[in-house]
C-alpha cells in the first residue's frame, strides 16, 4: 500500500483537516501520480458540506489534479515515470456500455466513478481525491499535460476547463455567435476564455459589479449586471447561447428570456435546489435547456491540447493546503479570482 498525506472532511460541518491514508498498490493498468497542484472546485464545497446529499466521510475532495508519474503498472505503455499528467472528475467507468464504447465515459450507463466521494467498482473502496500527495488511477483516466504551461494554472482545466469547453463545442460556438456566460467564477471565467477563443462575441452576466474590468480583460465585449432590471431588459432575445455556471440556488427564467430564436441555455451549474423554469419563457423563441457533465477522456485530451496550442490556462490564486477552509469561505462569497489551486508541496 502507498501512504499519502491529505486534507479531509470528517463530516458535513467539520472544517477540512490533515489526514493520512493508504492508496492501493498498482494494478497492471494503473498509474501512480505524485500530485503537484489541485484546483478547488465549487463541487468540492457542495460535497464536503453534503449539499447534494449522500456524502461519505472521511472525504478527501479534489478533482483538478496535475502531477508527475511516480510509477506505472506492468501493462501501461502510454506513460513513463516523470511524465506530467492530469486527473479530472472521473477515474473509472464500465468500459463496455454503448456510451463508454462511443467515448462518452462521463455518461456511462452504469454511472462513471467519481474521483472522490464515490464507491469504486470493487464495491468496497470509497474513492479519495486530489487534496493529497498522491493518487493511483487506471491509466485510461490519466491525461497528458504539456509541461511548458504553468502547471498550477493547468490544474483547473481538468474540471472547470472541460466542463465549459464541452458544451460550447457541442453547441457549435463559433465566430458570429453571441454567447452569454452566467457567473464569473472558476467555470465561468474558463467559459469566457473558450467562447472568445472560438471567435464568439461574449457577454458576462454577473451579480458582482466589481468583476466588470476582469470580464473585459478576459475578452468579454459586454458586462451585464443581472440584478439591474433595465440591463436585463435591454438584452431580451439577444443571445444564441447562454452558459449557466451558477453554484447557488437561482431561477432559469430571467436568463431564458435573453435567448433569441432557438437559443440554448447550456446548464453546468449544480445548485443544491432545482431551479424554476417558466414554460412560457421556454416556448417563446423555441428555446431549449441542455445540460452537460464534464467531458469524455478523448475530449478532455483534445481540450488540453487546444489549451497548450492557444496558451489558454486558468487565472489562479495558489494557496497552501492549510488555507483551504478560508478558500471555501471566500468561494461562498464569490470572492475568488478565479480559481483557488492548492500547492501540494505545502501539505
Ligand atoms: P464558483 O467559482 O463559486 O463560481 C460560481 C459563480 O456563480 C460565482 O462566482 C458567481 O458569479 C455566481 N453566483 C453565485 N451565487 C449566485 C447567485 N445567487 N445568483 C447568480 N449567480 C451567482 O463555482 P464553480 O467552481 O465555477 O462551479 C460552478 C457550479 O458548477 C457549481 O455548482 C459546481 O458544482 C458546478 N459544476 C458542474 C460540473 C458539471 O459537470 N456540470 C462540473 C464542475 C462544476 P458572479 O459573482 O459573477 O455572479
Ligand atoms: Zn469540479
Amino acid at each position: 500500500m502507498i501512504s499519502v498525506k491529505a486534507y479531509a472532511a470528517q463530516s458535513a460541518t467539520a472544517p477540512l483537516a490533515p489526514f493520512s491514508f493508504e492508496r492501493r498498490d498498482l494494478r497492471p493498468d494503473d498509474v501512480q501520480v505524485n500530485i503537484l497542484y489541485c484546483g478547488v472546485c465549487h463541487s468540492d464545497l457542495h460535497q464536503v458540506r453534503d449539499e447534494w446529499g449522500g456524502s461519505m466521510y472521511p472525504m478527501v475532495p479534489g478533482h483538478e489534479i496535475v502531477g508527475k508519474v511516480a510509477a506505472v503498472g506492468t501493462a501501461v505503455t502510454k506513460y513513463k515515470v516523470g511524465d506530467t499528467v492530469g486527473v479530472g472528475v472521473i477515474i473509472d467507468s464500465c468500459n463496455t456500455c454503448k456510451h463508454c464504447q462511443a467515448d462518452y465515459e462521463q455518461y456511462c450507463v452504469e454511472g462513471a466513478t467519481g474521483t472522490y466521494n464515490a464507491m469504486e467498482r470493487d464495491g468496497v473502496t470509497v474513492s479519495q481525491g486530489g487534496y493529497s500527495s498522491g493518487i493511483v488511477v487506471k491509466g485510461k483516466f490519466v491525461l497528458k499535460v504539456d509541461d511548458r504551461l504553468n502547471l498550477s494554472a493547468v490544474a483547473p482545466l481538468l474540471c472547470a476547463g472541460i466542463t465549459t469547453y464541452s458544451p460550447l463545442r457541442f453547441a457549435g460556438v463559433k465566430s458570429g455567435m453571441k454567447v452569454g456566460v452566467v457567473g464569473l467564477g472558476g467555470l465561468g471565467h474558463m467559459g469566457v476564455k473558450f467562447a472568445v477563443a472560438f471567435g464568439a462575441e461574449v457577454s458576462v452576466l454577473s451579480t458582482s459589479p466589481s468583476k466588470e474590468a476582469d470580464a473585459k480583460r478576459l475578452g468579454a465585449t459586454n458586462f451585464i449586471l443581472t440584478t439591474d432590471k433595465e440591463q436585463m431588459k435591454q438584452y431580451g432575445s439577444y443571445f444564441d447561447i447562454i452558459l449557466d455556471t451558477v453554484s447557488a440556488n437561482h431561477n432559469f427564467t430571467g436568463y431564458l428570456n435573453l435567448l433569441g430564436l432557438e437559443g440554448k441555455l447550456l446548464v453546468v451549474g449544480l445548485p443544491p435546489e432545482a431551479p424554476k423554469v417558466a414554460p412560457f419563457s421556454l416556448i417563446s423563441n423555441r428555446r431549449s435547456i441542455i445540460g452537460s457533465m464534464i467531458g469524455s477522456m478523448k475530449e478532455t485530451q483534445e481540450m488540453l491540447d487546444f489549451c497548450a496550442e492557444h496558451n489558454v490556462v486558468a487565472d489562479v490564486e495558489v494557496i497552501a493546503a492549510a488555507d483551504i477552509n478560508n478558500a471555501f469561505e471566500r468561494l461562498v462569497k464569490n470572492d475568488v479570482k478565479y480559481r483557488f489551486v492548492i500547492d501540494m508541496n505545502t501539505l
